[in-house]
């Protein structure tokens, strides 16, 4: 079966430390604490070979332009060219910005990324802000989806969780009705909030890059009927270490195929859900009232 891993990271370690220097980092930040076993999974090649090992075809390599996590649109749009069968990439700008709306449409237009990873937490914004409005503006005219992080970040105070409630894409989602948006983690311990902003909003996609327990307990049959089979996208945020454990992206394919869904839900969850997601020519018709009597 197709694999897509449409959440994955390859952070320019150098330059991001480069940028903050000079900044001392809060103690005590849990992502920091794997970050020496993780550092060797940054290799483009690294990265192929656990593709390789889980049979995964292609990955979504998303920049992100926070002060803390740091990969550009040029870095991504580079290791895409080097692999272009394989990987695909999302762009990120920070809606603080002014040029933040042009250098969107650079990435698209002249970059060739395919999409738009925001994580407001970390990039220090409320996504149901009107002054980010002009940014899905531009998405919705470049036909691109929108990936959102939300709910907790292992950050420390470094990132508001008040910007990270999942609640707050459901304005967006409303606002912005052709908006694609895909929303990250299962929620990240705010499950609930995510699951309803999911659930409500034909709009609103979801990816599976939690905990492996996460997956395990809350991706029941029952939920997955409940948010619609075709809401759930495959990724594996890529490479997060989680619970102490080195990232290996086979363990997520082999979680998913462990929890006993049939092959139709299992292969929309793999690949066939993130290309609908990506296609906005698939999107729902409006209902007229009036045939209802
Ligand atoms: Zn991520």
């Amino acid at each position: 079966m197709k694999i897509v891993n449409a959440h994955v990271h390859m952070i320019e370690l150098e330059k991001m430390v480069k940028k903050n220097a000079g900044h001392k980092v809060p103690g005590g930040i849990s992502v920091l604490q794997d970050i020496e076993a993780t550092m060797p999974l940054l290799s483009p090649e690294v990265l192929i070979g656990q593709m390789e090992d889980a049979g995964v075809s292609q990955s979504v390599l998303y920049a992100v332009d926070a002060p803390i996590v740091y990969s550009s649109n040029e870095y991504v749009q580079t290791l895409c060219a080097q692999f272009p069968d394989r990987l695909m990439g999302f762009a990120s700008v920070n809606p603080n910005d002014k040029d933040a709306v042009e250098r969107l449409d650079k990435a698209v237009n002249e970059q060739g990324l395919r999409g738009l990873k925001l994580h407001p937490p970390l990039q220090n914004f409320f996504p149901n802000n009107e002054s980010v409005f002009p940014i899905y503006e531009k998405a919705v005219e470049l036909k691109i989806p929108v990936v959102f992080h939300v709910g907790t970040t292992p950050f420390g105070s470094l990132a508001r969780l008040s910007q990270a409630n999942p609640i707050l894409i459901d304005d967006v989602a409303v606002e912005f009705p052709d908006l694609r948006i895909m929303l990250t983690h299962l929620g990240t311990l705010s499950h609930l909030e995510a699951f309803m902003v999911v659930e409500k909003n034909p709009n609103v996609y979801i990816d599976t890059s939690a905990y492996l327990y996460e997956i395990k307990e809350l991706l029941t049959m029952n939920l997955i009927t409940r948010l619609g089979p075709h809401k759930i996208i495959f990724g594996t945020d890529y490479p997060m270490p989680y619970a102490g454990l080195i990232h290996q992206m086979k363990d997520f394919v082999e979680c998913l195929k462990g929890l006993n869904l049939t092959e139709d839900i299992l292969e929309g969850i793999f690949y066939k859900n993130f290309e609908t997601f990506m296609n906005y020519e698939s999107s729902n018709e409006d209902i007229d009232f009036q045939q209802f009597i």
